[in-house]
C-alpha cells in the first residue's frame, strides 16, 4: 500500500495492513485454493493490498451458506420485519460514523475524490439502509374478491422473499452498488452472496464487517470477490434463486443466458449512452453547467452520463465553447489532492480503452474542442475531460457507451430531427432536455426512449426513485417501492371458508 499518503486515517491503514479474505456463513476466509488477487489505487498504480479470490468452490460454500441461513427455522427467517427494520437502520448509523473510512478507501481503491465518496457514495448509502428500513415493516399484500356461486373465499396476497439472490456489481460506485443489491434484499428477508468488482473489492469488503458488527446473522450476507468466472460461477450456480447484476451490455446478455439453468430470476442494469438534448430557447447557463455535471461526473464513469450532447444549431456554437472551457478549468488529479477536481479512470484497462475511443475519433476526422488523446501525467490513469465536435453518428465515439470523460456534441434543427438521432442507440437508460418551454421539455421528454428523463437538470437523484433501462439497458428496475417487487415472489393464498 501506498506509505506516503499522510492524509490516511488509521484505521484505513489498519484495514490494508493485512490481505482480504472472503465472507462466507460469517466467518472471514481464504479462498480454497488459496489464490488472491492485487487492488491497485488508480492515482499511483500502487498496489493496495491483496484480496482473496473466489473460485467455484468457494462459491458453492457461499451458496450453502446463504441456503441454511435462509430456510426456516433458521435465526433470519425467524426475525421479525420490525427486527430488520431496527438492523437495517442501525448498520445505516455506523456507516455514517465510519464515513470518513468507508470515502477514504473508496478514493484509494477507486480514484475517485474524497469528497466526492463521502458527499455522495458513503452519505448515499446510509441514507439507503434507512429508506429500506421503513419498508421493511410494509411489505403488504391485498385481500381480492372471488365470485364462485353458492361458496366463500378469502383470498390474499403475500410478499415473500426469494431465497438466495446473487449480487454482482461494477467498480464505478463499489460500495453504493454493493449497497444497491444488498439492502432491497435483505429488506424483502433474502439472504445474498455479493461479488464485487474486481477492480474495487475494498468498501464492500469493509461493509461486511460492519454488517456482523451490526448483527446480521452468519450468512444472510456472504461476499466473495473474484473475477468474471467467480461471477459465472454464481450464475451457474443451481442454488442460487436470483440473480441481481449492474454491469455491461454485453456481460448482462451472458447472464441472462446462463442463468437458463434453472431460470433464475435476473434483474440487469447495463450501459447507456444518455442523450442530452439543448434546445436554442434553454437557460444556457444551467444547460452549460448541466451538460459539464452530466459528461464529466464520477469522471465520467457513470452508466447515466450525458455522453451524447445534441445542441440546437441556434445555440451550438455558445454551448460548445462554454462545455470546452468549463472543461479545461477541470483540474485533474489524486483524489486525496483536494484541489483536483476530477481523479483518474480506474484501472490501466480502462485509460486504454477511453485513449483509444479518442484517438480513433481524431483518425476518423473528428475534432477534440477541450481535452486530449494523450493521458495526462506519466502516474496514474489519468484522461482530461474531453469535448468532441465533428462526429457522425455512425463513429464508434458516437455509438459506443465509453465510460469515461468523453461527450460529442452534434448539432439539429427540428425536434423530429434531435428525437431520432436520440432515440437511435441500443441503450435506454437515460436522456434530458433543456428548454423554458414546458410544452417542449414534457413532449420531447416522453418521446425519449429511456427509464430516467431528466428536464432542465442532471443527475437529480433521490433513494426514493426508481431507475433502470429500457431496451438494452436492462430488465428491472431498482430502488423506491418499485426496487423491492425484484426481490420478492408474489404469493396468492386462496382459503374456502366452511
Ligand atoms: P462488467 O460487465 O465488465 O463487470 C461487472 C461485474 O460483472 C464485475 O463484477 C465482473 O467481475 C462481473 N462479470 C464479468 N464477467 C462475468 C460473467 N461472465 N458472469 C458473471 N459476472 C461477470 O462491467 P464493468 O466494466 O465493471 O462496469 C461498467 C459497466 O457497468 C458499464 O457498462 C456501465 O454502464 C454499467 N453500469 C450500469 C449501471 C446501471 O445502473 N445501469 C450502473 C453502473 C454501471
Amino acid at each position: 500500500m501506498s506509505h506516503e499518503n499522510s492524509a490516511l486515517l488509521p484505521a484505513v491503514r489498519s484495514f490494508l495492513s493485512a490481505p482480504k479474505r472472503l465472507l462466507i456463513g460469517g466467518e472471514w476466509v481464504d479462498a480454497k485454493d488459496g489464490r488472491t488477487f492485487a487492488t491497485v489505487n488508480p492515482s499511483t498504480e500502487e498496489v493496495l493490498v491483496q484480496v482473496a479470490y473466489g473460485s467455484a468452490v468457494d462459491v458453492d460454500r457461499a451458496v450453502v451458506a446463504a441456503r441454511t441461513a435462509f430456510e426456516s427455522p433458521s435465526p433470519w427467517s425467524k426475525m421479525t420485519p420490525r427486527e430488520r427494520s431496527h438492523l437495517l437502520w442501525r448498520i445505516g448509523d455506523l456507516i455514517e460514523a465510519h464515513a470518513d473510512e468507508f470515502a477514504q478507501l473508496e478514493a484509494l481503491d477507486n480514484g475517485k475524490r474524497v469528497e466526492a465518496a463521502r458527499d455522495g457514495d458513503v452519505a448515499t448509502s446510509a441514507e439507503l439502509f434507512r429508506y429500506f428500513a421503513g419498508w421493511a415493516t410494509k411489505m403488504e399484500g391485498t385481500t381480492i374478491p372471488m365470485s364462485v356461486p353458492g361458496r366463500a373465499f378469502h383470498a390474499y396476497t403475500r410478499r415473500e422473499p426469494i431465497g438466495v439472490v446473487a449480487g454482482i456489481v461494477p467498480w464505478n460506485f463499489p460500495l453504493l452498488m454493493a449497497c444497491f443489491k444488498i439492502i432491497p434484499a435483505i429488506t424483502a428477508g433474502n439472504t445474498v452472496i455479493l461479488k464485487p468488482a474486481e477492480q474495487t473489492p475494498l468498501t464492500a469488503l469493509r461493509l461486511g464487517e460492519l454488517l456482523l458488527e451490526a448483527g446480521v446473522p452468519a450468512g444472510v450476507v456472504n461476499i466473495v470477490p473474484g473475477f468474471g468466472d467467480t461471477g459465472a460461477a454464481l450464475v451457474a450456480h443451481p442454488g442460487v434463486d436470483k440473480v441481481a447484476f449492474t454491469g455491461s451490455t454485453e456481460v448482462g446478455k451472458k447472464i441472462a443466458a446462463a442463468a437458463a439453468g434453472n431460470l433464475k430470476k435476473v434483474s440487469l442494469e447495463l450501459g447507456g449512452k444518455a442523450p442530452n438534448i439543448i434546445f436554442n430557447d434553454a437557460d444556457l447557463d444551467a444547460a452549460i453547467a448541466g451538460a459539464v455535471l452530466g459528461g464529466y461526473f464520477n469522471e465520467g464513469q457513470c452508466c447515466v452520463n450525458g455522453s451524447r450532447l445534441y445542441v440546437q444549431r441556434g445555440v451550438f456554437d455558445r454551448v460548445v465553447e462554454g462545455v470546452a472551457a468549463a472543461a479545461r478549468a477541470i483540474k485533474v488529479g489524486d483524489g486525496f489532492d483536494p484541489t483536483s477536481h476530477m481523479g483518474p479512470l480506474v484501472s490501466q484497462e480502462q485509460h486504454e480503452k477511453v485513449l483509444g475511443y479518442i484517438r480513433g475519433a481524431v483518425r476518423e476526422g473528428a475534432v477534440l474542442n477541450a481535452g486530449s488523446a494523450d493521458a495526462v501525467g506519466d502516474r496514474g490513469f489519468f484522461v482530461a475531460p474531453t469535448l468532441i465536435t465533428s462526429v457522425t453518428e455512425r463513429m464508434a465515439v458516437q455509438t459506443d457507451e465509453i465510460f469515461g470523460p468523453v461527450v460529442t456534441a452534434v448539432p439539429f434543427d427540428t425536434e423530429d430531427e434531435v428525437v431520432a438521432a436520440a432515440n437511435d442507440t441500443v441503450y435506454g437508460l437515460a436522456a434530458g432536455v433543456w428548454s423554458k418551454d414546458i410544452g417542449t421539455a414534457h413532449r420531447v421528454g416522453a418521446r425519449l426512449r429511456a427509464g430516467t428523463v431528466w428536464l432542465n437538470t442532471w443527475h437529480a437523484d433521490d433513494v426514493t426513485l426508481p431507475r433502470g433501462g429500457f431496451k438494452q439497458s436492462g430488465w428491472g428496475r431498482e430502488l423506491g417501492s418499485f426496487g423491492l417487487d425484484d426481490y420478492t415472489e408474489l404469493k396468492t393464498v386462496i382459503a374456502e371458508l366452511r
